[in-house]
């Protein structure tokens, strides 16, 4: 992952400020026109820019007053903080049930990689914390889904309950869940269907999976490659169902970084992961103030 366009503009905004004893309100203004310009050229949200930029010149008006840094240190400083609050300043971990087990229903547009992901969130379980997770396979409108969570099951020696295509997803998810209480399964993951957009179907079969399995998690997984409309497609969702975060995937082929940035201000929701490539171990927690690093370079 590399947002180098953005990094490379961000930098060469807050360069000019370099070597001034007090930043002008004229230098000042022709910086912050960069980082507007370099942020929506990222393919941030634009509530959400405007929103960062009256933010950072509230901030950068006062910063002569600080001593021991130089403006543009301190501007620096203001922009770091900022994309670090923007992003939902702390990680926020996995909300776990007290007593097994913790439920984590997934939900997500097809192909942003909620299967994927529900094979790596559990992996990531299974060896961080001896956890026994077992995965319900109801996306029965996609048959190769069925077969994809079987597979990386079997990879990764994790139990996948399914019951095929021709059973309603709501009852798959009752007997999954049975299932989990026999085994003493700790973590279920519950594979929901996905659509090529969100339909009314859609959201009510994921209600009503919702209230049959009373989820710890409703995690969403949305494509980093998207940009802004990740955060769109997470407010969509989230109209209808009580989403407890957000995993955003593709972050290795996301170029911009406008997701990651637009993502927990358009809709209020934590990122708690982020994919960062196919492989089962390339999922890792989300932490704000080491994104805004990475943004800056
Ligand atoms: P679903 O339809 O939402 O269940 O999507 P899948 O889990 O089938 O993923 C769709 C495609 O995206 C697959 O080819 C995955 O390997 C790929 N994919 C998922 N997450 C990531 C990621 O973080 N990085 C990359 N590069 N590919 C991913």
């Amino acid at each position: 992952m590399a947002f180098e366009n953005l990094t490379e503009r961000l930098s060469k905004a807050m360069k000019n400020l370099t070597g001034r004893g007090r930043v002008s309100e004229e230098d000042l203004r022709a910086t912050m026109r960069e980082i507007r310009l370099a942020l929506l050229e990222a393919d941030v949200n634009y509530d959400t820019v405007k929103k960062f930029v009256a933010n950072v010149r509230e901030k950068a008006s006062g910063a002569d007053i600080m001593s021991g840094l130089d403006s543009a240190q301190q501007v620096v400083k203001i922009v770091n903080d900022e994309l670090t609050a923007t992003m939902g300043d702390e990680a926020v971990p996995l909300n776990k049930s007290p007593k097994i087990p913790t439920i984590i229903m997934m939900a997500g547009l097809q192909g942003a990689g909620k299967t994927t992901t529900v094979a790596k969130l559990a992996y990531k379980l299974k060896n961080e914390e001896k956890a026994r997770p077992l995965l319900i396979a109801a996306d029965i409108y996609r048959p190769a889904a069925i077969d994809q969570l079987e597979i990386l099951g079997r990879d990764l020696e994790i139990p996948v309950f399914s019951m095929g295509t021709d059973v309603n997803p709501r009852d798959i998810v009752r007997a999954g869940l049975a299932k989990a209480a026999e085994n003493k399964n700790d973590y279920v993951f519950i594979d929901t269907a996905g659509r090529l957009q969100i339909d009314e179907e859609l959201m009510q079969e994921l209600k009503d999976i919702a209230e049959i399995a009373q989820p710890d998690e409703i995690l969403l997984t949305v494509d980093a490659m998207t940009g802004q409309n990740a955060a769109e497609t997470a407010k969509g969702f989230s109209a209808s169902l009580d989403l407890t975060g957000v995993v955003l995937t593709k972050l290795d082929g996301d170029t911009r970084g406008g997701a990651a940035l637009s993502i927990r201000d358009v809709t209020g929701k934590p990122i708690k992961f982020v994919g960062q490539g196919e492989k089962p171990t390339d999922l890792d927690v989300f932490y704000p103030d080491r994104m805004a690093s990475r943004i800056l370079g």
